[in-house]
């Protein structure tokens, strides 16, 4: 399991503020050393304001970019994660400096904050690095920067339907299941899997208000928007263009970056009474039969190791799909099962098993890089 969550409830901050005043009394009463060290760290590594004010800034100018303003500071660029944490809120999940703003710049171990007494408060606190992205909802907002094996790729997901679209629909216990809904969980929990391990992941299609959701059931609603902020069109090709337009329009901004595009369908055709999961390519991208590929392996070695004898089916084929064909990124169309089929609906309903989805396509997604970037 990739997500660790990092839940700040008020439980929590009455904890630390209790840690606070608790080490603040005995500083008081026994007028200890070791206590005062104790209450200037805990300060130091709870509250966020007293450590802003210790922090040098620069306004970023014509031409400034991240490594270049950590140089001229003598920060070592081994800082950039600090970097882009202590200014997460004006970076927005960029990494471009805007002209006439002010960041804050890490400290580096000459600056008086980093006394010997006060490293290890601060020492767990940057190891650390959590960033936040309400896309993913209030539970799942914050996400801890696990590693940087991905760090310099760029993936745009693409979750099939949405807005007027709910895609292909199911029943279970009364309720009606669309499509566009669980495609879109799963997608949100590839996203976050891969911004965790250092990706850029843009989600195309957009829920302002539905972020990774925990139940089984995923009511229907139809304020999908498209990348940046577009209403969706009812119309059929003119929905397609638009997402296409919205994945070359990034893709532009990212050339010479290893970028890949993933399309996540839950309405296959199926087959037999086999668990059958579609990998499509565009016939002339053979680094897009590769992903496609590599992603059905992972596939094959997962089902195998969790659902040995399911009888599952995962196929690598070309298909002939408008967003294969007219978008810039190597890409990949994926169909995994049909939520109008009974056999494959709780793989859907089933929390966990949106998780497992999202984590196998990770892992593909991983190795993918490593082998082609
Ligand atoms: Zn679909």
């Amino acid at each position: 399991m990739h997500i660790k969550e990092k839940i700040h409830s008020a439980s929590t901050l009455n904890l630390v503020l209790m840690h606070i005043l608790v080490s603040f009394k005995h500083a008081l009463h026994f007028n200890n050393i070791y206590a005062k060290l104790v209450l200037i760290a805990c300060l130091l590594s709870f509250n966020q304001n007293i450590i802003a004010q210790e922090y040098k800034t620069i306004e970023a100018k014509n031409g400034d970019g991240i490594y270049g303003v950590l140089r001229d500071n003598n920060i070592p660029l081994s800082k950039i994660n600090d970097f882009l944490r202590l200014n997460e809120d004006k970076l927005k999940g960029s990494r471009e400096l805007r002209i006439g703003e002010t960041y804050k710049l890490p400290l580096t171990e000459l600056d008086p904050i980093e006394t010997p007494q006060a490293k290890p408060a601060q020492k767990t606190e940057a190891d650390n690095i959590t960033r936040r992205f309400p896309i993913f909802g209030s539970q799942y907002q914050d996400v801890e920067i696990e590693s940087n094996e991905l760090d310099g790729a760029v993936f745009y997901l693409v979750s099939g339907h949405g807005g007027p679209d709910p895609g292909a629909v199911g029943y279970y216990q009364g309720k009606m299941l669309c499509e566009d809904e669980y495609a879109y969980d799963i997608t949100l929990r590839l996203a976050r899997n891969l911004v965790a391990r250092g990706a850029k992941a843009y989600m195309i299609i957009r829920d302002p208000n539905d972020g990774i959701r925990d139940d089984w059931y995923l009511p229907h609603d139809n304020d999908e928007v498209c990348w940046p902020n577009l209403r969706i069109p009812a119309n059929h090709n003119a929905r397609l263009r638009q997402r296409k337009d919205a994945v070359n329009s990034l893709y532009m901004q990212h050339r010479g970056q290893y970028q890949r595009m993933i399309e996540i369908h839950i309405d296959s055709r199926s087959s037999g009474e086999k668990i059958d999961v579609f990998f499509y390519h565009d016939r002339r991208s053979n680094k897009g039969k590769k992903l496609a590929t590599t992603l059905r392996d992972v596939f094959d070695q997962k089902y195998n190791q969790h659902q040995p004898g399911r009888g599952y089916n995962g196929t690598v084929s070309d298909r002939n799909l408008y967003m294969l064909k007219h978008t810039y990124p190597v890409a990949t169309f994926i169909e995994l099962g049909n939520i109008n089929h009974e056999r494959d609906l709780r793989r859907f309903i089933i929390v966990s098993n949106r998780q497992a989805l999202a984590n196998w396509l990770a892992d593909g997604l991983i190795e993918d890089y490593k082998n082609n970037r």
